[in-house]
C-alpha cells in the first residue's frame, strides 16, 4: 500500500487536456514511473464510450503494459474522470480494482477539477497524497 505519489504539473496537465477533449464520457489512463513519482502518462481510449464507466481499450491496455516494461518503468497509478461525480472512488471503482496501483479520480465543480488518489483494496479505498511538483 501507497500513502503517496509524485507526479510533475507536466502530467497533471496532461491528464486534464485528455479528460476534457473526451467529456462528455469517462476519460482513461496509466501512470508509470519509479519509486513513487510519476515519469510518463499514458493515455487510454474509453472503450466503454460512457459519461458514468471506463473500461480500458484492451490493445491499447496491452500496448501500454509492454510500452512501461520496455522502459524498466512500473505501472504506479490509474486514472479516470468522473464528469458527473462523485469525487471518490465508485462501487463500481471499488469493486472493479484489479491493479494493486493508487486510484487518481478526477471529478469537476463546475469548469474546476480536482484529482484524488485512493489506494483500494478488500472492497475499501484509502486516501493516497498526490504530491505535485514542478
Ligand atoms: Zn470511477
Amino acid at each position: 500500500m501507497k500513502s503517496s505519489l509524485t507526479l510533475g504539473k507536466k502530467h497533471w496537465q496532461e491528464m486534464l487536456d485528455h479528460i476534457l477533449r473526451n467529456l462528455p464520457l469517462e476519460a482513461c489512463g496509466l501512470l508509470a514511473g519509479n519509486n513513487d513519482r510519476v515519469e510518463k502518462v499514458l493515455l487510454v481510449r474509453n472503450q466503454a464510450q460512457s459519461p458514468a464507466r471506463f473500461v480500458m481499450d484492451p490493445y491499447e491496455q496491452l500496448q501500454a503494459f509492454e510500452w512501461i516494461d520496455s522502459s524498466g518503468l512500473e505501472l504506479l497509478g490509474i486514472f479516470h474522470s468522473h464528469p458527473a461525480g462523485p469525487e471518490t472512488a465508485s462501487v463500481t471503482d471499488i469493486a472493479e480494482a484489479a491493479y494493486e496501483v493508487v486510484h487518481l479520480i478526477w471529478s469537476r465543480n463546475g469548469n474546476d477539477w480536482r484529482a484524488r488518489g485512493f489506494w483500494i483494496m478488500k472492497g475499501r479505498a484509502a486516501d493516497v497524497t498526490l504530491q505535485i511538483v514542478d
